[in-house]
C-alpha cells in the first residue's frame, strides 16, 4: 500500500488534482485535470516528469458535476496506482475571509462558515465547496483541509488591507484580501531554501499567469498585494481587467445601462489582455502576433508591472530581490526583458543571456537587486499544509 495525499482544486469548469507521495518527502505521483466541465469535457493526466499517461474526451454524464469530474479522475488514478490510499484531501479554497489566517480541518461547522462567504467570491467559493463535498463523499473517513489563497496576505498592515470608503464596510469585511497567496507562501518557502539571505529582505513576486497579481513581502510575511477585495484589481490578466476607476463602473450602469451580471461577465472574461488585443488572453499568442492592438495590449501589461514594482518597493522601504512565476513570468522572458529595462534606477539590471534561457537567477553580477525566475507549486504547498495539520 502507498500512502498518499490528494489536493484538488475545483473551478467552475475544472477539477485538478495532485497526488503526492505522503512517505517519500511528498514525491508528486501524478498530476491532471477534468477541464471543459460542462461543454467539451476532457480529462488529462500527467506523470511527474510530464509524461501524458491519460487524455481523453469525456461524455456528458461523467462530467456533470464536480463530483463527476472527482469520480472520473479517481477511477482513472486507481488504474494507474492501484496500491495507492488516500490518506488525506487537501482543497484549494480561494476566500478564507477576515478569519483563516492558515489552513483549517473542514468540519461541517467551518464548511458553513466558508460557504457565508459565497457572496465575497461568487465565481469561485461555490465550485471550490462543492469539490470539497465531493471528496468528502467520496472518502467519508479522511481528513480533509482546507488552504486558502486569502490567508497568507492576513499580515498586511492595516493601510494596505483596507478601502478609504465608510468605516463600516471595512468591519462588514470589505478589504483588501489579496490573492494568490498559495502561490507566494511557495515561493517565500523556496527563496529560504535556495537564498535564505533574501527571505530576510524586501522582496516583490509578481505571479504571472492567466490571473496575475504582485506581492510584498517582507520577512517572509506579505505586507502589501496589487489585488483586493475581488480578482479583478490590480494588474491586467489575460480576461480581467485589474485597476479600473469605479466610476466606469457607474458609467457602465446608470449611462449605458448594463446589468450587474453584464459587468461582470466583462470585467472577468472579456477585459484584460483579451479585450485590448481583441485577439487573445494567450501571451504565446500574443507575442508572435503582428497586430498593432496585440502589441498595445502587451505595452499596457508590461507598464502596470512596472509601476506596481515601484509601488511595491515604496510599501517596503526597498527592494533586494523580485522573483518572477505563473505561466508567462516562467516562461515569456521577451516580457521579463520589457519589465526589467531601464530599471537600473531601482537596482535591477538584467542579465540577457540568463534571462533568455530562463535560469533560476537571471539578473547581472552587478545588480544590486537580484531577479529570480522560480516555478511556483500551488499544489505542493497544498499538500504541505495538510502535511502540517494532519501528520
Ligand atoms: P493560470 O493562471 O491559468 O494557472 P498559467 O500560470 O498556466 O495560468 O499561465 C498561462 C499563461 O502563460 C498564458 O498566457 C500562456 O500563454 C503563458 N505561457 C505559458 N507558456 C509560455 C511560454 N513558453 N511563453 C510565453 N508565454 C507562455
Amino acid at each position: 500500500m502507498k500512502n498518499v495525499i490528494l489536493t484538488l482544486n475545483a473551478g467552475s469548469s475544472s477539477v485538478k488534482f495532485a497526488l503526492f507521495d505522503a512517505d517519500a518527502n511528498l514525491a508528486l505521483e501524478f498530476k491532471g485535470q477534468v477541464d471543459g466541465i460542462g461543454s467539451d469535457a476532457r480529462l488529462k493526466i500527467k506523470r511527474a516528469d510530464g509524461t501524458v499517461v491519460v487524455e481523453r474526451d469525456l461524455d456528458e454524464a461523467s462530467t456533470c458535476s464536480p463530483s463527476d469530474a472527482l469520480n472520473t479522475i479517481l477511477s482513472e488514478v486507481h488504474a494507474l496506482a492501484p496500491d495507492a490510499e488516500v490518506q488525506a484531501v487537501g482543497h484549494r479554497i480561494v476566500h478564507g475571509g477576515i478569519h483563516f489566517e492558515g489552513p483549517v480541518l473542514l468540519d461541517d461547522a467551518c464548511v458553513q462558515t466558508l460557504s457565508e462567504l459565497t457572496p465575497f467570491a461568487p465565481l469561485h467559493q461555490p465550485h471550490n465547496l462543492a469539490g470539497v463535498a465531493a471528496a468528502q463523499a467520496a472518502f467519508p473517513t479522511v481528513p480533509q483541509v482546507g488552504c486558502f489563497d486569502t490567508a497568507f496576505h492576513r499580515s498586511h498592515p492595516w493601510v494596505n488591507d483596507t478601502f478609504a470608503l465608510p468605516r463600516e464596510l471595512y468591519d462588514k469585511g470589505v478589504r483588501r484580501f489579496g490573492f494568490h497567496g498559495l502561490s507566494y507562501e511557495y515561493i517565500s518557502m523556496k527563496l529560504d531554501e535556495i537564498a535564505p539571505h533574501y527571505q530576510d529582505g524586501n522582496v516583490v513576486v509578481a505571479h504571472l499567469g492567466n490571473g496575475a497579481s504582485m506581492c510584498a513581502i517582507r520577512d517572509g510575511h506579505s505586507v502589501g498585494s496589487t489585488m483586493g477585495f475581488s480578482a479583478l484589481d490590480g494588474l491586467p490578466m489575460g480576461t480581467r481587467c485589474g485597476q479600473l476607476d469605479p466610476g466606469v463602473v457607474l458609467y457602465l450602469m446608470d449611462q449605458m445601462k448594463m446589468s450587474a451580471s453584464e459587468i461582470e461577465n466583462m470585467l472577468y472574461r472579456e477585459s484584460g489582455l483579451k479585450g485590448l488585443s481583441g485577439i487573445s488572453n494567450d501571451m504565446r499568442e500574443l507575442l508572435t502576433s503582428s497586430d498593432s492592438h496585440a502589441a498595445q495590449a502587451l505595452d499596457y501589461f508590461v507598464v502596470r508591472i512596472r509601476r506596481e514594482i515601484g509601488a511595491m518597493a515604496a510599501i517596503l522601504g526597498g527592494l533586494d530581490a523580485v522573483v518572477f512565476t505563473g505561466g508567462i513570468g516562467e516562461n515569456a522572458f521577451q516580457i521579463r526583458e520589457r519589465i526589467c529595462d531601464d530599471m537600473d534606477w531601482i537596482g535591477m539590471e538584467l542579465e540577457e543571456t540568463r534571462n533568455r534561457q530562463n535560469a533560476e537567477i537571471i539578473s547581472s553580477d552587478r545588480s544590486r537587486v537580484r531577479l529570480f525566475v522560480l516555478p511556483t507549486n500551488e499544489e505542493l504547498m497544498i499538500a504541505r499544509h495538510v502535511v502540517g495539520m494532519v501528520g
